[in-house]
C-alpha cells in the first residue's frame, strides 16, 4: 500500500524525538566507533516502499539520533558552534510547523523584526541600526561587504547591483586574522579575493592601524577605490579584538565603508571588564553576530546590521524598479494575514524562502534577559580566565596568549623535546582520542597552540581543570616516551 505523509500528530512524535535526545545527551556520541553498524543501517537503496512517520521516527531513535556529533557534549570545545540550548531547538520545531516563511503579517514576521531590534540593543550598536538575518556569519559578511559595495560605487555614480562592475580597480581591507569569508565575498561580489588587502597584526592579534593607514594610503595613490575596511570584534582564531576607532576613523578618512565583523565575539560587550575594548563600535557601517556561536541558537542564524536598511534593498531586491514602501501594504487594510508580506526581508539579503529565524533569537532572549546573556557571556569568559590561571601555576604548561574572550591558546613545554610543536600536535590528538576534551588548534606567533573556545552551555568550570590536568598527563607521558 502507498504510504501518504503523516500531516499532525506532532506531538507524539515531537516527544518520542525528545526522548531520544535527551537519552542522546545524558549519553553522547562515539558514532565513529559504530560506523559500519549505522552505515550498513542507513546506506541503503533508494526504498521503493515508503516505511510511515512511525517506522522512520524507529530508525531515528535508533541509527539517527546516538549518531550525530559530540557538538554538545561538555568538553567540546573546538569551533565556534556549539550544540543548541532547548529553547532554540524547541523554537525551531514550532516555526517550522506554524510559520514555515517569515513573510506576512503574523507573529513570526513581528519577532523577526523585534529580536533584531533586541540583538542591536544587547550588543550595543549606535541606535537606529536595522537588521536582516541569514544562514549564518559567512552570508551575513557576504551581504554587509554586498551593501558596502553598492555604496561606495553608487558615490562614484554606478549601481553595482543593476549594471554589474565596470572594472575599475577596488579594495576591501581587513587583518590577517579576518575570516576567510571576508574573502570569499569579495569573490561572489565580483571584486575578486585579492582585492582584499590583508593587513598586519600586532602581537595580540589586533589589525595594526598603522600598516592599514599605510595599505589605504598606497591604493589611494594608485587610483584603487577603497570599498570597505573590516575590523573583526573577536577573531574567530583567538578572540582578538581589533582597534574599532582606529580602523572607523581610518575607514572615513579614505571614505570606505567600515564593517564590524562581531560573528563571535560582539555579544562580549556585555562583559564589563572587556566593554572598552569596543570603543569605536559606534562608527560602523554595518556588523555582523550569528546568534548561533554566543547564544547557543541552532546552526542557521546570523544577523545583518546597517544603518539604514534601504541600502540593502537597493544592492539585494529583486524587483529594481520597486522600492521600499512598494513592498509593504497597509495592515490597516490586511483582513488576512497573507494580505501584506510584513517587512520585505526578502530583499534585504540573497534569500527568498526562508526560515522564520526571529522567533527563535526571541526565545532565546526571552528566556535569558539581558542579565541571563550577560552572565553566560561572562561564565564563558571566566572559564578562559580560570584556564589562564591555571597554565600560569602549571610548571609544564605555558599560556601563548592571556585570553580576550572566551578563547585560551596554551601547550605544553615540551621540556627537551626537540620539535614541541610536533609533540603539542601529538598532544592534542591524544585528547581527542584519550578524553571528553574536544578543543582545536591554532598558531600563535608561528608555534602550534591547543585552542579551546568556551562557548557551550553544558561546561562547567570542573571540566576546565579536569582538561589542564589531561595536558599535564598526556604532555609528560610524550616528553617521557620520547627521552
Ligand atoms: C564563525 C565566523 C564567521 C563565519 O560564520 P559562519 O556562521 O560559520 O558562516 C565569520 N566571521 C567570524 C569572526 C567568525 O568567527
Amino acid at each position: 500500500m502507498t504510504v501518504r505523509a503523516e500531516t499532525g500528530d506532532v506531538g507524539r512524535h515531537a516527544a518520542r524525538v525528545g526522548a531520544a535526545l535527551d537519552a542522546f545527551l545524558a549519553d553522547g556520541s562515539d558514532a565513529l566507533e559504530r560506523r559500519p553498524e549505522w552505515t550498513a543501517a542507513l546506506d541503503r537503496p533508494l526504498p521503493e516502499q515508503g516505511l510511515g512517520a512511525d517506522g522512520v521516527l524507529g530508525e531515528l531513535e535508533r541509527h539517527v539520533i546516538p549518531n550525530g556529533t559530540r557538538l554538545s557534549e561538555p568538553g567540546f570545545w573546538g569551533w565556534i558552534t556549539t550544540g543548541p540550548t532547548t529553547i532554540g531547538a524547541v523554537t525551531t520545531l514550532a516555526a517550522t510547523v506554524a510559520a514555515p516563511q517569515r513573510a506576512t503579517l503574523t507573529a513570526f514576521n513581528l519577532l523577526e523584526e523585534v529580536s533584531l531590534g533586541w540583538l542591536a540593543e544587547l550588543c550595543g550598536l549606535p541606535a537606529g541600526m536595522k537588521g536582516v538575518y541569514s544562514s549564518g556569519g559567512s552570508t551575513a559578511n557576504l551581504v554587509a561587504l554586498g551593501a558596502a559595495r553598492q555604496w561606495a560605487l553608487e558615490r562614484a555614480g554606478l549601481d553595482p547591483a543593476a549594471d554589474g562592475l565596470d572594472g575599475r580597480p577596488l579594495a576591501i581591507y581587513a587583518s590577517a586574522e579576518a575570516h576567510h569569508t571576508v574573502q570569499r565575498a569579495a569573490g561572489v561580489l565580483g571584486l575578486g579575493r585579492r582585492a582584499v588587502r590583508v593587513v598586519g597584526v600586532d602581537d595580540r592579534g589586533r589589525l595594526d592601524p598603522g600598516a592599514l593607514r599605510r595599505a589605504l594610503a598606497q591604493d589611494a595613490a594608485a587610483g584603487v577605490l577603497p570599498v570597505a575596511v573590516v575590523a573583526t570584534a573577536g577573531t574567530t582564531n583567538t578572540g582578538a579584538i581589533d582597534p574599532l576607532r582606529a580602523a572607523g576613523e581610518l575607514a572615513r578618512e579614505h571614505g570606505a565603508w567600515f564593517h564590524v565583523d562581531g560573528a563571535y565575539g560582539l555579544l562580549g560587550i556585555l562583559d564589563e571588564r572587556v566593554a572598552d575594548r569596543y570603543d569605536g563600535l559606534e562608527l560602523a557601517d554595518s556588523a555582523i553576530v550569528d546568534p548561533h556561536k554566543w547564544l547557543r541558537a541552532p546552526v542557521g542564524i546570523g544577523a545583518t546590521f546597517v544603518r539604514d536598511r534601504a541600502i540593502l534593498h537597493r544592492a539585494f531586491t529583486q524587483e529594481p524598479a520597486e522600492y521600499l514602501e512598494g513592498s509593504f501594504t497597509d495592515p490597516q487594510d490586511a483582513r488576512v494575514s497573507l494580505d501584506a508580506m510584513g517587512v520585505p526581508y526578502q530583499d534585504f539579503a540573497v534569500e527568498l524562502s526562508s526560515p522564520a529565524r526571529g522567533a527563535v533569537v526571541w526565545a532565546i532572549l526571552r528566556e535569558l534577559g539581558r542579565e541571563g546573556v550577560r552572565a553566560l557571556i561572562r561564565a564563558d569568559n571566566d572559564l578562559a580566565r580560570r584556564l589562564a590561571d591555571r597554565v600560569r601555576v602549571s610548571e609544564r604548561l605555558e599560556l601563548l596568549l592571556e585570553p580576550e574572550l572566551s578563547i585560551c591558546c596554551l601547550r605544553h613545554r615540551a621540556p627537551g623535546a626537540a620539535d614541541p610543536d610536533a609533540l603539542n600536535a601529538a598532544l592534542l590528538r591524544r585528547l581527542l582520542q584519550e578524553t571528553p576534551y574536544l578543543p582545536s588548534s591554532t598558531l600563535v606567533g608561528g608555534r602550534l597552540a591547543i585552542r579551546p573556545c568556551f562557548i557551550n552551555a553544558r561546561t562547567e568550570p570542573g571540566h576546565v581543570d579536569d582538561f589542564a590536568a589531561a595536558v599535564e598527563r598526556i604532555g609528560d607521558e610524550l616528553v617521557a616516551a620520547a627521552a
